[in-house]
């Protein structure tokens, strides 16, 4: 199947911040591609380079055989993460307002129905709830009827039922042969949606593939989280590796310790083990790895590369940066 987009060892730097560092993906035809990462990864600026409104310092990027700002607007849809449309028109007024800058555009109704806001055609935007708005804005990136979609972060600050509805649109979008390329921090959508996802971490793609590849390649081993204030001495004993939760992965603030590698059938040999030893606990919850895992290990993986390499420079250099990383963590 053919590629419909390219991009090969794109960089581009801000100044002293850099973006992208060597960003390659392809993305085929139909496919669904989900990106990844912690807060300035690239993301955004690989998004604009991948759609004409940022240069690359280097690299290429095409799509849909041709460069990002030749292609044929016509055939091309975008999201942005910022996007903010006038207040004082209403849903379909905007709607119809898109499609007039295109040729052959969709129905605005048919759209409107499409991101479930048929009663909400006649609310001016700024009246709209804050899922609905961004509901109306992925319409917009939808007026053309696009071969190609990018959406950038599409179900932030979207309810739960209002996700669900634009996760089975770009399901459909995609069963009817359109490619899409998505951010989001959510890695349930990810997971859901994406044929294959790429993980960006300081500027590069570290990762890709199927989610079921990654988490089976990265995602580590199922494990039993025990929330306990006990030490883990006292889980010495046990016939499995323990150790503390990862960062991002602590529930409680009374401690937790993480059994690994251990099968649903063995858990009672761990609740055995505690009682005969009266190691108090208030919960039990055993996981797969999934999708969050993957993160997790490559995201942190990346950030302490960054980390060392940065301490074994000057020292002072991108200190800045790492407390935004830290910020953002
Ligand atoms: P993400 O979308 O993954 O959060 P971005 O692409 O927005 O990442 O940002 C990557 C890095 O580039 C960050 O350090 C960010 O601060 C910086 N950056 C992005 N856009 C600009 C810009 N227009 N001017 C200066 N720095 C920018």
């Amino acid at each position: 199947m053919e590629a419909v987009v390219e991009a090969t060892d794109l960089e581009k730097a801000y100044g002293e911040t850099v973006a992208l560092s060597g960003a390659s993906l392809s993305v085929q035809g139909g496919e669904v591609f989900g990106l990844i990462g912690p807060n300035g990864a690239g993301k955004t600026t690989l998004v604009r380079a991948l759609t004409g409104t940022t240069d690359p310092d280097s690299g290429t990027a095409r799509i849909l055989d041709d460069s990002p700002t030749a292609v044929d607007r016509d055939r091309l849809g975008v999201l942005p993460q910022e996007f903010s449309p006038p207040g004082r028109l209403s849903a379909r007024e905007l709607l119809s307002y898109y499609a007039g800058l295109y040729d052959d555009p969709r129905d605005p109704d048919a759209v409107l129905a499409d991101v479930g806001l048929v009663d909400a055609g006649d609310t001016w935007y700024e009246d709209l709830s804050g899922g609905q708005q961004r509901r109306v804005c992925v319409g917009s990136a939808l007026v053309n009827d696009p071969d190609l979609l990018f959406l950038d972060e599409p179900t932030t600050g979207i309810d739960p039922a209002g996700r669900r509805t634009v996760w089975r649109l770009i399901e459909d979008l995609a069963a009817g042969g359109t490619t899409v390329v998505l951010t989001t921090h959510d890695m349930a959508e990810a997971e859901r949606l994406a044929d294959r996802v790429g993980l960006l971490a300081d500027g590069s793609l570290v990762a890709q593939g199927p989610p079921e590849r990654l988490v089976r390649d990265h995602g580590g081993s199922s494990r039993l989280t025990v929330e306990t204030a006990a030490d883990p001495a006292a889980f010495a004993d046990l016939e499995y590796p323990v150790d503390r939760p990862e960062r991002g992965r602590r529930r409680s603030t009374d401690g937790a310790i993480v059994v690994r590698d251990i099968e649903p059938a063995a858990i009672g040999t761990v609740v055995d083990y505690l009682e005969a030893r009266d190691v108090e606990y208030t919960q039990l919850s055993w996981a797969e790895p999934d999708l969050e895992d993957v993160y997790l290990e490559l995201a942190d993986a990346t950030e302490q590369a960054r980390t060392d390499r940065l301490e074994s420079d000057d020292g002072g250099a991108g200190e800045s940066d790492l407390a935004r990383a830290g910020e953002t963590a």
